[in-house]
């Protein structure tokens, strides 16, 4: 079989990272009347190019159909609205905005962070691809066009707009099937002075902590700082600042600037973090493919915590349906049969089923009926705040099973 190419460099794709077997899409959650229909699976295999060092994913399917109805509102959760909130006060400052600046974000949703921008008076436009989503924004004052950015986006923005001086972009990388357009397409649109920020989970972290179900179709790129700085640079962007972020199970917000524009030189945190990486051996492929190990190891051990459970008759249910659950519960096999229903308060995917394994997914009541002996929580990354919700559960005894970094009971 011919190998697959680089989606940035072109380079032959030869390293594999992880293989989680075949999958459906994990945002396609099942609706009743749709449990006997023919539901498509698609390979998650993760590479790593040896020539930019880009972790990815082939893209089978189409960004149209992942963006277009997508299901997921920022605004859902107030820890991320207070992120937004705080990001806006920190750079509004430190780039010195006002009324006179042009601020824009890509992929800017129901306009969860614009909306900050608004408030203080600073001009600012979202680009959001799903126009139910961008109707939200519109509702609370956010001007946002529906469109996929990308070069051609990039280009009309600027002749009828005008250059950027911030573009923000948070978790859209990831996202992005045809990387060299969109980050073209921000370099284009950047003034000459102008900032751009991305966010983005940090790949060290996923390997780190194992977050190997942060892996689904709809992230095609998994970013090390190394690779980041090797793909803005090729698109006249350089990488001057970076911080660590507590969001997503660890992610990077980096800063870039036109190439040209010499007068802010590239931070000691740049230079620290990157001396980390190649430590860690990023820029060996060695670290790579250590990884499918310690992934195989956590499923046999979550499936023998669930099976001796089962085997000793209690009862098992989950706690949320975010996409990652879906990557966690195809991999392992885990069904009804092991992980009775879950419950999630979006009332979106109450009622449906899970993609794939068609566990049933119910409103957060149920769970109480029910009185589980153990409750698995597939959003481990708010673990904290989804205990203390269920501080109640351990007056009948119950307790959880946190499935990453390695499966454990608490
Ligand atoms: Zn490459």
């Amino acid at each position: 079989m011919k190998p697959d190419r680089c989606r940035h460099c072109s380079a032959d794709l030869t390293d594999s990272v992880v293989n989680l077997g075949m999958s459906p899409l994990c945002e396609s959650y099942v609706p009743a009347d749709k449990l006997d229909s023919m539901e498509p699976f698609y390979p998650l295999h993760v590479s790593v190019c040896r020539k930019c060092l880009l972790v990815q994913l082939n893209q089978y399917v189409s960004a149209d159909h992942i963006f277009s109805e997508y299901a997921y509102f920022s605004s859902f959760s107030s820890a991320w609205l207070k992120h937004a909130e705080d990001y806006v006060a920190a750079v509004s400052s430190r780039l010195g905005l006002g009324p006179k600046s042009f601020v824009v974000e890509l992929a800017s949703n129901d306009g969860y962070l614009l909306q900050y921008f608004v408030q203080r008076g600073i001009p600012c436009l979202g680009v959001e691809p799903a126009a139910n989503v961008a109707d939200v924004a519109r509702k609370k004052g956010v001007e946002t066009e529906v469109a996929f950015f990308g070069r051609e986006t990039a280009r009309d923005l600027r002749q009828r707009r005008g250059p950027a001086d911030l573009i923000i972009g948070n978790n859209v990388l990831a996202q992005v099937p045809d990387i060299n357009s969109f980050v073209d397409g921000v370099a284009a649109l950047l003034g000459p002075s102008g900032t751009a920020t991305f966010e983005f989970p940090h790949l060290m972290k996923l390997f780190e902590e194992n977050q190997f179900d942060t892996i689904y179709h709809e992230h095609f790129s998994y970013f090390s700082l190394l690779s980041a700085e090797t793909i803005f640079a090729a698109h006249g962007l350089t990488l001057f600042d970076v911080e660590e972020l507590w969001t997503h199970g660890g992610s990077l917000r980096v800063y870039l600037r036109p190439s040209a524009d010499a007068s802010r030189p590239v931070s000691d945190r740049v230079r620290s973090l990157r001396a980390r990486e190649e430590q860690d051996g990023y820029r060996d492929m060695a670290v790579y493919a250590r990884f499918e190990q310690q992934v195989r190891s956590t499923k046999r051990k979550l499936l023998s915590l669930l099976i001796d459970a089962k085997n000793q008759g209690k009862k098992v249910v989950g706690y949320g349906a975010p996409g990652k659950g879906n990557t966690l519960l195809n991999y392992c096999g885990i069904r009804e049969d092991l992980l009775e229903f879950t419950v999630d308060r979006n009332p979106y995917k109450q009622g449906k089923f899970l993609p794939g394994t068609h566990i049933p997914i119910h409103a957060p009541e149920r769970l109480d009926q029910a009185r589980p002996d153990y409750v698995l929580i597939l959003p481990w990354n708010f673990k904290d705040e989804i205990m203390k919700q269920l501080a109640h559960t351990r007056d009948w005894g119950a307790r959880f099973i946190v499935p990453i970094p390695e499966a454990t009971v608490v």
